[in-house]
């Protein structure tokens, strides 16, 4: 290998025989992957140790510079801008719910405790979550109705609460109902970013031109400001502004995919395997490796 490679890597992974670094879980067909290049140890080369997305993007520090990423323009349009805006934004977009760690969950021994939200007593023998206001110990607890709470932090993930695996299986059953009763749509991230985001993705679907470029617009008006000031300094306001660039690779990325998608669709892999061997192009590999090559 000449050059060392670029130090990330994002993809859609092939198979699911990776399971990821961070969260060591699979990485299901075609979801999308980031590897970090790591020198091999088998061969004299490097290799990516493969993560999900999501586990690389909500940790802080990961990735410098778009330039760092190996094979993003091939990516889906949604998925280059949730890269673009983690190197954008210096970290992760949504902070993660910072009271996880601080909460215990257990059946309650006593009926003494009173829920912190409606006020009731918590009786013996029903789940509750406990919070621990910063600072203060074991006496500072504040109890709740395990439903209470997820109504409160509807975006808690119950398994990581301290206690939990000591809870009886129909108890982690009934706390897991709570947590799928919540409605999706107000999980993580700040309020403003996510209705933005809802209505992004709304308007996406009904009026599509429109909102793609109102879009890439919304999302360059910082360095089209700083830029726009450069421009007006060099060149004189003729200059292509970097929206209009942005728009464009939008759109094409966009087509490019729906063609693929498209063409999944239509064909299976064996007739796309047939169509290539016809046209005499190597048909071995996956079925992404296919597509690419279509
Ligand atoms: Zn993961
Ligand atoms: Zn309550």
């Amino acid at each position: 290998m000449a050059n060392p490679p670029k130090p990330w890597k994002a993809e859609y992974a092939k198979s699911a025989r990776s399971s990821c670094k961070s969260c060591k879980n699979t990485i299901d067909k075609e979801n999308l992957r980031l590897g970090k290049m790591v020198q091999a140890t088998q061969f004299d080369g490097f290799m990516p140790m493969w993560n999900h997305a999501g586990c690389i993007l909500k940790k802080a520090n990961q990735i410098k510079s778009l330039d760092d990423v190996e094979g993003i323009e091939l990516l889906r349009w949604e998925d280059q801008q949730k890269i673009r805006k983690y190197v954008e934004g210096g970290g992760p977009q949504n902070t993660p719910s910072p009271v996880v760690m601080e909460c215990g969950i257990e059946v309650s021994q006593t009926s003494r405790a009173a829920c912190r939200r409606c006020n009731q007593k918590v009786m013996k023998g029903e789940v509750r979550i406990s919070t621990k206001p910063e600072g203060q110990g074991a006496r500072g607890l504040a109890w709740h109705h395990a439903n209470c709470f997820m109504e409160l932090s509807p975006t808690t993930q119950v398994e990581k609460l301290s206690g939990w695996d000591s809870l009886s299986a129909s108890d982690q059953l009934a706390v897991r109902a709570l947590v799928k009763k919540v409605p999706s749509s107000s999980k993580g991230g700040t309020k403003v970013e996510l209705q933005e985001e809802d209505k992004e993705s709304l308007q996406q679907s009904t009026l599509k031109g429109g909102a793609k470029r109102k879009r890439a617009v919304s999302g360059d008006q910082k360095s089209k400001l700083s830029r726009s000031e450069e421009n007006s300094n060099l060149l004189g306001n003729e200059h292509p502004k970097s929206s209009d660039l942005e728009s464009l690779l939008e759109a094409q990325t966009k087509e490019l995919w729906a063609l693929k998608d498209d063409l999944k669709k239509k064909v299976t892999t064996a007739e796309l395997r047939e169509m290539l061997e016809a046209n005499s192009q190597d048909s071995t590999g996956s079925e992404l490796d296919l597509r690419d090559r279509w």
